[in-house]
């Protein structure tokens, strides 16, 4: 009951701001005009963590509190525009706010010289001291995911005009991106040097935060690339505000199951009867599956049990190593057909004239990966290696014994 008056209480406030259409008053001009189209986002159970992280020798950057409120405002917009777009409703990540508009970002200065937390290692210790943070805070913690932002190095190799040096990357649920001192959305999609530099850094920023929400890398079909533009979990960190760049049907999929993506009612539900979000151990059930090419397509129906939310297929070429599967083309069915007891089966057609930048579909070992998610947003993956130019078409590729791993 407790849990419940305190998501009615977030959530009252989240909503009287943007009922209001009130954009705050000490937003500048170009964020109130990229807020003014703003939709009116549903609830939140949780919100996202927000820290910005600085060393012991370091200083935030100037006007961090404003410039971020502005760039993760417009993100929870965007993440809720393309969710609505792929038929998932007006839900997004919920965002924690200070009464004056800005997002309540915890700053947390480390006990180590910056340097300390360097790009590649620095998430450790920096993850350690953020997590001691929220044990002595408990309240202050509002979800399971965590974004931590660190303003640039400033020194021989790195500066404003050239940021670095620190972590810039989802680790689990927790995500890193770094601050410098145009990084404002003022820049958006201008054609200059720092318009550049901002989508650079503001689609690596949205990116990584794709990550921390429990997202994999995955590209689109040739025709939604071409509709579309490019997925943001591809290289949309690279077009993000300068060429259009969406969210795949995919990765909708898995946010419509992210903690920090459900209502109050829907966090009751799901938490009353499958326990806290992200802690089912069991790999999920799976009946039975079968995949094979049938005419143009590669067709894989797969029975699972209740206890599953959704599935996502994925094909893929060599390497399969961490980073090395932006091509993987993704597909996700919506909804799972169900069965009167209670098991569930999903459906997916996968053209091959929509498989663009896969280079094995001639020959050669390809991945399949199938992707299921259970109701309190645990991912499981099962992956299959096979060769289509060894199986004739319209026999069954052999599967072998599901083996589920826990994680992308
Ligand atoms: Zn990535």
């Amino acid at each position: 009951m407790q849990k419940s008056t305190l998501y009615t209480m977030i959530a009252t406030a989240a909503f009287a701001l943007n009922a209001a259409g009130a954009v705050p008053e000490h937003f500048q001009p170009r964020a109130k005009e990229l807020l003014a189209d703003s939709i009116e986002l549903e609830e939140n159970a949780y919100d996202l963590n927000v820290v910005y992280f600085v060393g012991n020798d370091m200083e935030p950057t100037a006007d961090y509190e404003r410039r971020l409120s502005e760039l993760l405002l417009y993100l929870q917009q965007y993440y809720g525009k393309e969710m609505a777009r792929n038929g998932y409703g007006k839900h997004s990540f919920g965002l924690q706010l200070k009464e004056n508009g800005n997002v309540n970002i915890i700053l947390i200065r480390g006990k180590l010289a910056h340097k300390d937390y360097k790009y590649g290692t620095g998430h450790g210790p920096c993850l350690q001291e953020v997590n001691a943070w929220f044990d002595a805070h408990p309240g202050s913690r509002r979800s399971k995911h965590t974004f931590i932002i660190m303003p640039t190095w400033q020194d021989e190799g790195y500066n404003d005009k050239n940021p670095g040096g620190v972590p810039f990357y989802g680790y689990g649920r927790d995500c890193f991106a770094l601050d410098y001192t145009d990084f404002d959305i003022k820049h958006l999609g201008q054609p200059t040097k720092e318009g550049k530099l901002l989508t650079k850094w503001y689609g690596g920023f949205a990116h990584e935060l794709g990550h921390g929400m429990n997202l994999p890398h995955n590209n689109g079909t040739i025709s939604m690339n071409k509709e579309l533009g490019t997925p943001l979990m591809g290289s949309g960190n690279y077009t993000f505000g300068l060429r259009p760049t969406y969210l795949t049907p995919a990765s909708c999929a898995i946010l419509s199951h992210t903690q920090i993506f459900v209502t109050p009612e829907k966090a009751e539900s799901v938490e009353a009867q499958y326990g806290p979000y992200y802690t089912q151990e069991k790999e999920p059930t799976i009946h039975s599956a079968s995949f094979k090419q049938e005419g143009d397509e590669l067709v894989l129906r797969i029975k699972v049990g209740r206890e599953v939310a959704g599935i996502n297929a994925y094909l893929q070429d060599p390497p399969y190593a961490v980073n090395q599967d932006y091509e993987a083309v993704a597909f996700t069915c919506k909804p799972l057909g169900k069965y009167k007891d209670g098991k569930q089966v999903a459906f997916f057609n996968m053209p091959l004239n929509e498989l663009g930048g896969l280079n094995h579909l001639k020959g050669g070992e390809m991945e399949l990966g199938i992707l299921i998610q259970t109701k309190e947003g645990t991912r499981f993956r099962w992956k299959i290696p096979f060769d289509l130019s060894k199986q004739p078409v319209g026999s069954e590729i052999p599967l072998g014994k599901p083996v589920l791993h826990k994680g992308y």
